[in-house]
């Protein structure tokens, strides 16, 4: 191997100082032996297309992408997949040949931890989820596709989360998909599944987005976000007898997917894992 055959992987977006994505993939590399880095890319709106057009030129041979490009970023690939298609972002780009394709696995990531580790089941089951940005969009999409009973969206910006919802109408034609004024018209006491997409939790100064009494012990709390460690939400969660999990697992399974998306190789998770798990430094 010589520093001529490095192939390069990483993160586009902006700001992407503090991502745990290198700590998982270049562990991974190492641990399978592989000449490659990954690495973190700063780029500006304005920067995008020059970066993606040139990609082959700098030895990049995959790349993760963050906000703000993942929408924008479809206009410069060859290729997109049914999946980031129906969700309308792309969160993964494969370098193939002369060909760029693109893929979104925050979704299934999300389902894979959703099921394999936390045993939900979404089939018949109703389902809540605060939010209605890019987040919601690809888990909504994979929990659509396991057929639960019901999915509610609460947004504060209600037309946007009425435009998710006509989508997976569209795409979903036999499930049923509310909109809702408020986190009290979500009626949560009637949900299986609560799902925090937003940002809110991750500084200290948050509020808990969800009033305990709207809560029940029987019902699963799902927060997207996974630093801080346990935000508000999952604490009332905790503290009321019900099940909890932040973001980590599903920033844990994209990113697995993502890398045998490239590499054409299964991901070694647990070794992943423990470099996710260990490289955190929680607030
Ligand atoms: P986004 O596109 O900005 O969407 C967030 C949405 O939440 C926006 O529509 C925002 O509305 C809305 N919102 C903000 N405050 C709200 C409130 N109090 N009540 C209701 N809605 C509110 O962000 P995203 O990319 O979907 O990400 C959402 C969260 O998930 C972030 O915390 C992100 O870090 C996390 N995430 C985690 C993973 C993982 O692997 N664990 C992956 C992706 C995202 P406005 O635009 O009007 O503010």
């Amino acid at each position: 191997m010589t520093p001529a055959d490095l192939r390069i992987y990483g993160l586009i977006g902006n700001p992407v100082k503090h991502s745990l994505s290198p700590l998982m993939h270049n562990a991974a590399f190492s641990y399978l032996n592989l000449n490659a880095e990954y690495k973190l890319f700063e780029v500006k709106p304005q920067e995008l297309r020059s970066f993606i057009l040139t990609l082959q030129e700098k030895k990049i041979y995959g790349l993760n992408v963050t906000i703000p490009h993942k929408e924008k970023v479809m206009d410069f690939l060859d290729e997109i997949s049914n999946e980031a298609n129906l969700i309308g972002a792309v969160n993964t780009i494969k370098v193939a040949d002369d060909r760029l394709e693109g893929f979104n696995t925050d979704g299934e990531g999300f389902l894979k931890h959703l099921t394999k580790e936390l045993g939900f089941v979404p089939e018949g089951k109703t389902i809540a989820i605060i939010g209605a940005g890019g987040a919601t969009r690809a888990i909504s999409v994979h929990l659509a596709k396991r057929s639960p009973k019901a999915i509610s969206i609460y947004d504060l910006d209600k037309p946007k989360a009425e435009a998710l919802a006509r989508h997976l109408e569209i795409n979903f034609k036999d499930l049923e998909f509310r909109v809702s004024d408020s986190i009290e018209g979500l009626n949560i006491k009637e949900c299986d599944l609560l799902v925090n997409a937003t940002p809110i939790g991750m500084k200290e100064t948050d509020p808990c987005l969800v009033d305990q009494n709207l809560l029940h012990k029987d019902m699963l709390v799902y927060d997207l976000i996974y630093n801080p460690k346990e935000t508000k939400l999952l604490k009332t969660a905790r503290l009321i007898g019900a099940r909890g999990s932040n973001g980590l697992g599903m920033l844990l399974y994209q990113g697995a997917i993502s890398f045998q998306i490239w590499t054409q190789r299964p991901a070694p998770f647990e070794i992943m894992r423990r470099a996710l798990e260990e490289g955190v430094k929680y607030i």
